[in-house]
């Protein structure tokens, strides 16, 4: 009985580090590496995994510190660009674009960051961290075609692909470990298997999103849904067929990058016009106030 009620009393002191640990954290200072080692002190007393956890059961919260781990391991391989004028452009067209999905809404809302690479490719990470390289940007013609590329991975955030990359193996014990549902006793070897696939999990992301690539299916699946994000907001999606084209042309000699991570432009190009069959296009060339605040606030990259 008194066993019993030292471990209620050690579990509710658990539940409240990690309740402690989730308030205190302040997004803005960009210390996401800090997160993962906050989960691992909060948890070393846990040993056994109660329930099991799937994708669907994982909330806003811990979604976000997931992809707040995966974002910290994107900015350990890339660095940031600073340039407050066109992160600040790049972020209220991000923005626009994530309210119009069917996904408005994270925990801490979506952010968009360039990376100082000349590199061709874009990231989302769960909970929406949005990254997008200079070689990315430097594909796109009109804000058409950067809008393209930012729907498409808010495309990825609203269909949670990236925690959909984790094995059902890991996703157990890291849904365990955020949940706090694990039994407290410590002195168990277990605590080290509990905090592996929590490492494992953020892992996982971070390869399909750096190293490996999404099926074809959910490929075609972002882009069908960026399509509709473009056309909500109203930009022409003939902007992402140009997009596509310059990627194509630049892959020639650039096979790096969103080559290796996604399928050949060629075939996404047929994605996205067998989209557009119901969409009546305006000319492109009719947005003259987009072009001009596109080079501006893009000028120099
Ligand atoms: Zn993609």
């Amino acid at each position: 009985m008194k066993n019993i009620k030292s471990k209620q009393i050690l579990k509710f002191c658990l539940l409240g580090i990690i309740a402690l640990m989730l308030l205190s954290i302040n997004v803005k200072s960009m210390d996401w590496g800090n997160v993962l080692n906050q989960v691992s002190k909060a948890v070393k007393t846990g040993t056994k995994i109660k329930k099991a956890m799937d994708v669907a059961n994982l909330t806003p919260l811990q979604e976000h510190y997931i992809g707040r781990a995966v974002a910290a391991n994107i900015l350990a391989k890339y660095k940031p660009y600073y340039n407050q004028k066109a992160d600040r452009y790049l972020n209220i067209l991000g923005q626009t674009l994530a309210q119009a999905s069917d996904r408005p809404n994270t925990y801490m809302g979506y952010r968009f960051l360039i990376l100082d690479s000349d590199e061709i490719n874009s990231f989302a990470t769960p909970g929406g961290f949005i990254f997008i390289t200079k070689g990315m940007i430097r594909c796109c013609n009109s804000e058409d075609s950067l809008a393209a590329v930012l729907a498409h991975e808010i495309a990825h955030v609203q269909w949670k692909h990236g925690l959909r990359s984790i094995r059902t193996k890991r996703l157990v014990s890291v849904g365990a470990v955020l949940l706090g549902e694990v039994a407290v006793k410590s002195g168990s070897g277990d605590f080290k298997n509990v905090l592996k696939a929590f490492n494992g999990s953020v892992n996982d992301i971070s390869n399909k999103l750096i190293n490996s690539k999404y099926s074809r299916a959910t490929e075609v699946v972002a882009d069908q849904t960026a399509v509709t994000i473009l056309t909500r907001v109203g930009y022409n999606p003939q902007g992402f067929i140009d997009l596509l084209k310059t990627m194509q042309e630049k892959f020639r000699h650039d096979r790096h990058g969103f080559y290796k991570t996604h399928p050949a432009p060629k075939s996404r190009i047929r994605v996205v016009k067998q989209c557009l069959r119901g969409y009546t296009i305006k000319e492109i060339n009719n947005n003259n106030a987009r072009n001009q605040r596109f080079k501006a606030n893009l000028a120099g990259i």
